[in-house]
């Protein structure tokens, strides 16, 4: 009885020597884990596994019934020739730009993706060029085949020169980027260095009223109800990624909810959540009910379930909304209508929990006066 004794004041005693309330107990720890970074774990080393899989060893992966292949994925030229490492500039927008301008844009509408470059010649609109890509597809994606549709057309009409302008700044860097390396950006490189036609990047800011703008995003958007895929677009590891997560967050919600252990916890929080908390040494004993509660403390130590008020058995809700011990510290930092509120109200409102705070620093304490005595 003595060695337990010991056991339980260390591990008590653990959370309130450390002087940030961040700190937990190792068993505390698991119990969090339970919680939260169960999730995270799992998530990350299924996600790698699976896109290993695909990446490296070229084998199928299935999600939710969609089976990819290693052909369906995005793929770098790591081993890019010096002279491939170009660099293509681009400029701001000016207020007025002459000559003639190619405005490109690209636009996810409904799960659907399209992309569109239209010819602008003195005001007037010359000529343009629609295309709906696989719904896979991302909006950067259709930035950057709108500028290669923009190189295409300025070329089949034989301008000497065009100016293209993109409200797409990451494709613009990325095509100055010698760096990268991804194949859709590496074609657009040498489609731009082959072209016949001298073309000129330009950036735009979206939705700021620039005319050429609204006319390509209003055609990308149209492009998107086109019958049939015109441009098949590989995947990109982004997708994929983000295909592979969903999947793992909803086999996670399943356990979470089926699982036969930390439900107190889910009590509290039924929806899991990949954002992080922050771990707090005495909250968590009441989020998981596992800690300085009597009940709880009786299934390990068989000491006495019953509150020190001698009233009823002491477990979380006891010790939060009944027990005499604390009305004080109810009155000073709970909301009036305490009783109506649920736990997670009361944890949510920043007083209450500064109170249950206080309520289980003090609890802990008194557990271990008297083990010292
Ligand atoms: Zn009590």
């Amino acid at each position: 009885m003595q060695a337990m004794d010991r056991v339980q004041k260390e591990r008590l005693s653990e959370g309130l020597c450390r002087d940030d309330l961040e700190a937990t107990t190792s068993s505390e720890r698991l119990q969090e884990d339970n919680y939260r970074n169960f999730g995270e774990a799992t998530r990350n080393a299924s996600r790698r596994t699976k896109l290993y899989r695909l990446r490296y060893l070229q084998q199928s992966i299935e999600i939710q019934q969609q089976t990819f292949t290693f052909n369906d994925l995005e793929k770098r030229h790591k081993f890019e020739p010096h002279w491939d490492k170009t660099k293509f500039q681009w400029r701001h927008m000016n207020k007025k730009e002459d000559r003639c301008c190619i405005y490109t844009n690209g636009s996810k509408l409904r799960g659907r993706v399209g992309c569109a470059s239209v010819c602008i010649l003195n005001k007037v609109e010359m000529f343009s060029d629609q295309k709906r890509l696989s719904d896979e597809a991302s909006v950067y994606m259709a930035e950057l085949k709108a500028i290669e549709s923009a190189i295409n057309l300025a070329n089949s009409h034989h301008y000497s020169s065009v100016k293209i302008i993109s409200d797409s700044r990451s494709v613009l860097q990325a095509l100055c980027n010698p760096n990268n390396c991804t194949s859709p950006i590496s074609f657009l490189k040498s489609l731009l260095r082959s072209s016949t036609t001298s073309c000129e990047l330009i950036w735009t800011k979206a939705h700021v009223g620039t005319e050429g703008n609204k006319i390509a995003d209003f055609y990308a958007k149209q492009a998107t109800t086109r019958e049939e895929v015109d441009l098949p677009t590989s995947l990109s590891t982004k997708y994929i990624k983000s295909a592979i997560s969903k999947v793992i967050k909803s086999d996670w919600q399943q356990q979470w909810t089926t699982s036969l252990k930390g439900r107190a916890v889910h009590e509290l929080c039924p929806l899991i959540n990949i954002q992080r908390i922050h771990g707090n040494y005495f909250l968590n004993q009441v989020i998981t009910g596992h800690g300085a509660i009597a009940y709880y403390q009786h299934k390990f130590f068989s000491s006495s379930p019953v509150c020190s008020c001698g009233k009823e058995i002491e477990d979380r809700d006891h010790l939060i909304y009944r027990c005499e011990n604390w009305t004080a510290i109810r009155r000073k930092f709970f909301p009036k209508n305490f009783l109506n509120r649920t736990l997670v109200q009361l944890l949510t409102q920043k007083q209450a929990r500064i109170g249950i705070e206080l309520i289980m620093k003090i609890k802990l304490e008194k557990i271990i006066e008297t083990l010292d005595t």
